[in-house]
This record gives structure tokens, sequence and C-alpha cells, in this order.
């Protein structure tokens, strides 16, 4: 192995993950940039074969690495096992999600124009899982002393979700969000909340966000509402820039910004905590294309991209960014969600995009 490799930690997952990771090695070894690929079992394989979705070796693996490229992760619903990517964050420390959405020329959108990051928190908010069922024992006492202390009734089959915000989370998350807008040109971030209801909650999210602006004169802040935010999302998205959210509008928004570009095949992301860096793309397993060869690999293959410039190599990012952005505008190789038809047959393998990827980096 070359001295100059880099060391990253390589988890394929499950569903169409094993497909997009293999295409996207195939990509990211055709820059010329040398990987030690330490492959790592997660998720439902490594519960079959092990008996644990999470083996210990995979964060030791990311730990020592400090990066990994990861493909989806199937959460199960009912029994079985708790969620390996909510575990990973967990154990990792990974605070903040990055997913940009950027529209690529020749990928049909209404939206051709769309260039928006979205900066999520990881931690707190409703998903941090503090939860009621409705009619348990502590929830009786919840709602004893929402009654005693507010007066607050709520439906006898109410269940609750409760949500946790600090003013410190936020603006530790708000801070990455300004660096990210240093270091990648961009010249405004724009804080989502809903602070006129949520004082206590959102309105800390923002005074966490306005302290870190202060920080940042050469990067313009402002603030929306998040219904606001989204309908202008829907109509006018190059009017925003950098969007910093809380955990569920992030989610929300991200999947928004995920269709004005073309679909979930397109968009790619990052979770970073403090040491470490998890490169993975928005989408999930998507079962129902599994094992078939058809699924779009280029949201992993962007994932790539960025994990190109995370570790130094910029001009091979924006050589693989160029030859994705060739491969689409040429429209030859194109997996079936990318197709004018959506059809499957008149489509290319998820093999076949990667290979037209390689062959630009070649030429
Ligand atoms: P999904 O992203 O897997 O699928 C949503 C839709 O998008 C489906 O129609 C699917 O066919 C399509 N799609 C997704 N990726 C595509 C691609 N690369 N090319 C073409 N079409 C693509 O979301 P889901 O169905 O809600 O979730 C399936 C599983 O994935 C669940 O178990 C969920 O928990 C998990 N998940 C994992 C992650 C992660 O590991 N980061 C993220 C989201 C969902």
């Amino acid at each position: 192995m070359a001295e100059s490799a880099h060391r990253v930690t390589l988890i394929p997952g499950d569903g169409i993950g094993p497909e997009v990771t293999e295409a996207t090695v195939i990509a990211l070894e055709a820059t010329g940039v040398v990987f030690e690929w330490d492959r790592q079992r997660a998720g439902a394989a490594a519960h079959e074969r092990e008996g644990e979705a999470l083996p210990g070796g995979v964060i030791a693996s990311i730990r020592e690495r400090g990066v990994a490229l990861k493909g989806p992760i199937a959460t199960p619903t009912g029994v079985g096992y708790r969620s390996v990517n909510l575990a990973l964050r967990r154990e990792l420390g990974l605070y903040v999600g990055i997913r940009p959405c950027r529209a690529i020329e020749g990928v049909h959108t209404a939206f051709p124009r769309t260039d928006i990051v979205v900066v999520r928190m990881l931690r707190e908010d409703l998903y941090e899982g503090i939860e009621y069922a409705p009619g348990a024992e502590d929830t009786a006492a919840l709602r004893a002393v929402l009654e005693e202390t507010r007066g607050a009734r709520a439906a006898a089959d109410a269940g609750f979700t409760i949500k946790p915000l600090s003013r410190s989370e936020s603006a530790r998350v708000a801070r990455r969000a300004f660096e990210y807008a240093v270091e990648n040109g961009r010249s405004r971030v724009t804080a989502v909340h809903k602070a006129t209801v949520m004082r206590h909650t959102d309105g800390l999210f923002l005074e966490g966000a306005r302290e870190v602006a202060e920080e940042f004169p050469g990067i313009d802040y402002d603030e929306r509402l998040v219904d606001n935010a989204c309908g202008s999302l829907v109509s006018r998205p190059e009017a925003f820039d950098v969007l910093l959210l809380p955990m569920l509008y992030g989610d929300i928004a991200s999947d928004i910004g995920a269709g004005l570009i073309g679909g979930l095949g397109l968009a790619p992301g990052v979770n970073l905590g403090d040491d470490c860096a998890v490169f993975e793309p928005v989408h999930g397993s998507a079962p129902r294309l599994a094992g078939r060869n058809v699924a779009n690999p280029l949201a992993m293959i962007l994932t790539g991209e960025m994990l190109l410039r995370r570790i130094g190599e910029g001009e091979a990012a924006d050589r693989l960014a160029e030859a994705v952005a060739a491969v689409v505008r040429e429209g030859r190789h194109l997996s079936y969600d990318l197709t004018p038809s959506r059809g499957e047959s008149s489509a290319s393998a998820t093999s076949e995009v990667a290979e037209a990827v390689a062959a630009r980096l070649h030429s």
C-alpha cells in the first residue's frame, strides 16, 4: 500500500448500500487518490452473522481513522435491535449533519438554480427519544405535574414527546454552519425556527445562533419561521444559501432540498463530531431496489466528493464533481430515477453509472 494512502473506514450497510458503496469506491479510486479501506460490517448483515448490529470494531475503526464512508443502514421496526444510526451518532459524538442540495445541469427539475446547504442539529430536539406512551404510569405522573404546575390538561389518551433544546448545543452547531460557510465560499446563514410559539426551545436556538453570528461578520445572518421557509423553499429555493436548523425541521428541509434537485438519488451528506466524520448519503436502504443493480449511486459518489475535500484532496474532488456533472449532462448513463420516464428498462445499472464516471476521470 502506498505511503500516502488515506485510511478510511468503509461500511457498505444494508439494502442498496453494498451496491452504491462499491460504485463509489470505483469512482473514488478512479480519481487516482489512494485509499486503504477498512471494511466493516454494520446493520442487518452484522446482526445476522455476528449477533450484533453494531459490533465494537466498527466504532474503534472510525475513532482510529477519524473518517468513514457509510452506506444506509435499515432501522428494523418492532423487535430486533435499536437504530444503528442513532448508536453511531451517540458513540462517536456526531452532532451536526451537513447536506448540500445543488441542482446538476441535465437533471429534470423545476428548480435548476437550487444550491442550498442544510446544516442541522443531530442532538436534542424532538428526536432525543424522551417519549411518554398514552396510559403508562410515568405518563400519568407527567400529566399530574403539567396540570399542577401549568394547569395544562391534555386529552386522557394523549402521549407526549419532550423537546429539549439548549443554547449551548445550538451555538455549537451554529459555529459549524458558519465555519462551513467560510470554508466553502458561502455568503449567508439563515436560522430556521418557530420561536414565536416555542420561546424556550427555538428561542434558545436563535440566541445560540445570534451569538455565533457575531463572530462571523463576513457572513450575513438572517432568520425565517419554519413554515414560511418551507413555502419559500418550494417556490424560490435560490433565495437561500446555508440553512441552519434544529433536528426535526432539518430532516424535513433536507428531504425538500433533495426533492428540489431531482430526488434522493442525488443528495449527499456528512455527520460530524469534533473528532470524527461519517460521510453518508441522505437516502436509506431502499429495500425495493436492493440487489437489483438499479439504484442511483450518484448520491453516494457525491458523498465521496465531500469526503475527498475533508481529507485534503480538493483537486480530486473537483474532478470527481466535474465527471459526475459530465455524465449527467451527457444523459447516456443514468439510473432509472433520472430518466424522463422513470422506467427501469431504458435506464443504466448502478455499476454502469459508476463505470461512466470512472471513464470520465480516466479520459
Ligand atoms: P429510502 O431513502 O430508502 O427510500 C425512499 C424512496 O427513495 C424509495 O422509493 C426508494 O426506492 C428511493 N431511493 C432511495 N435511494 C435511492 C437511490 N440511491 N436511487 C434511486 N432511488 C432511491 O427511505 P425509506 O424507504 O424511508 O427507508 C428504508 C430504510 O432505510 C429504513 O429502514 C430506514 O430506517 C433506513 N434509512 C437509513 C438511513 C441511513 O442509514 N442514514 C437514512 C434513511 C433511511
